[in-house]
């Protein structure tokens, strides 16, 4: 589960970490009001979504340039520019080319900036544990840091147990350059992020950027801050600020269903039961040069309710040209989902080639429920083995 910017921001502030001042909107007159309340001082104006890359994104059909972080003086820019993030949707690099759309504004007192730092922390899959990073190179895109000079980001493994270290933070804030009082302004910030991270179970959280103004404050300019969901369960805090409107409406309503369904880019739907099982299976449809448009996991234990629920998500997709069924039956038997498949076939119809690749347990009485509905349900092929399930796939969508 992700958060927005301020929500980021208020968990680190909490833990002593410096922030910029800043109000959220959720109009243009608040926007102008919380300018007015600031003493006309020059704003920022943050778009809150839960992409990243705002500020070299832009809102769509509006025909400004400005993106999702705006610095403005006047009242009146105020009200424009919020005008225009609140009526437009906003593209990024990471929001897909519809964009998405904005209905909280952070106004916050803009910061005077001397440097940019990076600060992150994500668990490190080969140690087997949260490192903390850091980058004098802030601002920018940290994954072109790494790429292009991967010596430039510093590291520090925190042991889960103990947290981070005086010594670390210490370390981490010389070799960034720190001077003098910035040193422990800096650590506060790092030791916030990591009793976040480590306290809220993140799977990243991010300070970029983490800013020096020219008076020497060191300030959390920028958060980002993602969850793991499966341990959302004992953070009703975090859950608390889950914003569904910027989540996809055919995930939230899989989740809801118990079911997992991720969306791609291509136009191939696939259902399957089990996350190897969702793999291989879109292994094979890129093999004969298809591209998956989601897949949808069933899991194992799945109801007969559950599948055809599975089956409506899919089929509401409107970028899905095909459908591959492709069940192994063990706990999920065969039977449930061919009788799930028609049933789903009935209630909506098929307007897209449905291959379905069945094996395992009720295999054959699977087989004599479509083939009992062949004449009524003519959009569904069957397929021998997953070859031939992928091949005719991707040969409907051609
Ligand atoms: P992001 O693009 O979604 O990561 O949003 P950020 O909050 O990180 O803002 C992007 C960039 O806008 C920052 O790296 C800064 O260069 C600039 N920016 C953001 N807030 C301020 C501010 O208060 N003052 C100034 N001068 N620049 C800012
Ligand atoms: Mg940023």
């Amino acid at each position: 589960m992700k958060i927005h910017e301020y929500q980021a921001k208020e968990l680190l502030a909490a833990e002593g970490a410096a922030i910029p001042r800043g109000v959220v909107a959720n109009a243009v007159a608040q926007a102008q009001r919380a300018f007015d309340d600031f003493g006309g001082k020059p704003v920022v104006l943050k778009a809150q979504v839960h992409a990243g890359g705002r500020g070299k994104g832009h809102f769509k059909d509006s025909g400004k340039t400005f993106g999702g972080v705006k610095y403005v003086t006047t009242r009146e820019d105020v009200g424009t520019v919020a005008e225009v993030m609140f009526n437009y949707p906003l593209v990024t690099k990471q929001t897909g080319d519809q964009g998405q759309r904005v209905s909280k504004v952070l106004v916050q007192v803009a910061a005077d900036i001397e440097r940019e730092i990076y600060l992150g922390m994500v668990l490190d899959r080969t140690l087997g544990v949260p490192v903390m990073m850091a980058c004098a190179e802030g601002g920018v895109e940290i994954e072109e840091v790494a790429a292009r000079a991967p010596e430039k980001i510093l590291k520090a493994a925190v042991e889960p147990s103990a947290g981070l270290q005086p010594f670390q933070s210490r370390r981490l804030a010389y070799e960034l350059g720190f001077k003098g009082g910035q040193v422990p302004a800096a650590e506060k910030i790092m030791h916030a992020l990591s009793k976040v991270f480590l306290g809220k179970d993140c799977s990243l959280a991010e300070v970029n950027p983490l800013v020096v103004t020219p008076g020497g404050e060191v300030l959390a300019l920028d958060a980002k801050m993602n969850f793991d969901d499966n341990a959302l369960f004992r953070h009703p805090d975090v859950r608390a600020m889950r914003d569904e409107a910027e989540e996809d409406p055919g995930e939230l309503r899989a989740a809801r269903a118990n079911l997992n369904f991720i969306r791609l880019s291509g136009n191939i739907g696939c259902l399957v039961n089990g996350a190897g099982l969702a793999m291989s299976t879109m292994d094979i449809i890129k093999y004969h040069g298809g591209e998956p448009a989601n897949f949808l996991d069933v899991g194992g234990g799945v109801t007969a309710e559950g599948a055809i629920e599975a089956f409506r998500i899919i089929l509401q997709d409107a970028k899905v040209k095909s459908i591959l069924v492709n069940i192994f039956g063990g706990i999920a038997k065969c039977d449930l989902i061919a009788e799930a498949l028609v049933k789903a076939g009935r209630e909506v119809g098929f307007k897209v080639p449905v291959v379905v690749r069945l094996e395992g347990t009720n295999v054959d009485k699977a087989r004599e429920i479509l083939a009992s509905v062949r004449g009524e349900l003519p959009m569904i092929q069957t397929a021998a083995n997953l070859t031939e399930a992928a091949q005719k796939a991707v040969a409907a969508v051609r």
